[in-house]
């Protein structure tokens, strides 16, 4: 059983290096050893600081494969940054390790897990903290740097913006499901493996974050479910929404598990989705196609903003009677 010291040494040192040498980040100037990380920022860029920790049993199974745990711990957190419209710069870990993952295997996948994601976009772990404890636990601050006034917040959805998200809802839930064996006797996955990729590895939308500076109004990524997230744009814009049930994307089994199912709001309400939602001036809708184009992301219009300070949702296109929701019981919520 390694050591505390090295761990670091061997398992996170490296990640203190990313593969080329990004001008925004260089690598002497910072990393692992010391008692702080030293930053110089680049002029004029403001930081974004996000932090997001995973848990086994109540962010992933316990199941998951360290490459995995790795990946999605720090996917989770390029997330948070790509819905700010920030650039990713650099992070740290603070990992709580059990006796039985304190072992080469584990350590080298979990590593590997960070590293692969890290090095898309060139971003060193500078610091972080490493101990002992009975349950798997991952914190990650993420930082980022984006150009002072342009990052996009919560609060500025405007009456008349058009609601979007990116890519399919509901398939990592539906992974989830699989990897869980909480799918109904008898339903298979046509495409299993790829929903339960969704699941556990996350794309963060880090371009498209990046593509909607000055392009969207307001944006929130989608971790629990999209009509808990949505909810979180009202409120603090202080605006109301109607979403068209029938234009929530949904991939070829998730079609197939809500005709057999009564399972209806699943896909908007099962979280874990980690695509980013965002309203948009209709001055703006023509950019669109450009930004579908460049980032290589399907982009799907889902309602729009209405008047309505109370931050009401009005749900249309389910067969039941149409619904005005009270979110008060949808979405993932920890307490
Ligand atoms: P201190 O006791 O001063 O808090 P530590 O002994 O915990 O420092 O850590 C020694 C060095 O290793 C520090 O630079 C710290 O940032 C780094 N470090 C510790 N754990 C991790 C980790 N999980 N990932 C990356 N760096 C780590
Ligand atoms: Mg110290």
């Amino acid at each position: 059983m390694a050591s505390e010291f090295s761990i670091i040494d061997a398992y996170f040192k490296p990640l203190s290096f990313p593969q080329s040498n990004d001008s925004s980040c260089k690598s002497k100037q910072i990393g692992i050893g010391d008692d702080g990380a030293v930053i110089t920022p680049p002029a004029n860029q403001q930081l974004v600081v996000v932090t997001d920790t995973s848990i086994e049993n109540v962010h992933f199974p316990a199941q998951t494969s360290a490459y995995f745990i790795g990946w999605k711990s720090l996917a989770v957190n390029l997330s948070d940054l790509a819905a700010m419209g920030a650039t990713p710069a650099f992070y740290s870990l603070a990992l709580s390790l059990p006796k039985h993952l304190n072992n080469k295997e584990w350590l080298t996948e979990f590593a590997r897990g960070l590293a692969t994601l890290a090095n898309i976009y060139n971003i060193p772990l500078v610091g972080g903290d490493t101990t002992k404890s009975d349950i798997l636990s991952i914190t990650i601050t993420a930082n980022g740097w984006v150009k002072p006034g342009e990052s996009i917040l919560r609060s500025n959805a405007k009456v008349g913006d058009d609601i979007f998200v990116s890519g399919n809802l509901g398939t990592a839930g539906l992974g989830l499901k699989s990897v869980l064996n909480t799918l109904p006797k008898g339903f298979v996955l046509k495409n299993e493996a790829s929903c339960i990729l969704e699941l556990n590895q996350p794309k963060p939308r880090v371009e498209l974050g990046l593509a909607l500076q000055g392009v969207a109004n307001s944006m929130i990524d989608l971790s629990d479910g999209l009509l808990a997230d949505i909810q979180h744009i009202l409120t603090s814009s202080k605006v109301s929404a109607e979403i068209n049930y029938n234009q929530i994307p949904l991939n070829a089994d998730l079609k197939h598990y809500l005709s057999s199912t009564k399972d209806k709001l699943f896909p908007i309400i099962c979280g874990d989705d980690y695509e980013l939602c965002f309203t948009l001036p209709a001055s703006k809708r023509k950019l669109l196609v450009a930004v579908e184009e460049f980032c290589q992301i399907k982009l799907t219009c889902i309602g729009r903003i209405v008047a309505g300070e109370k931050a009401e949702m009005k749900l249309t296109g389910l067969d039941n009677a149409d619904s005005k929701l009270s979110l008060e019981s949808l979405g993932f919520k920890h307490f």
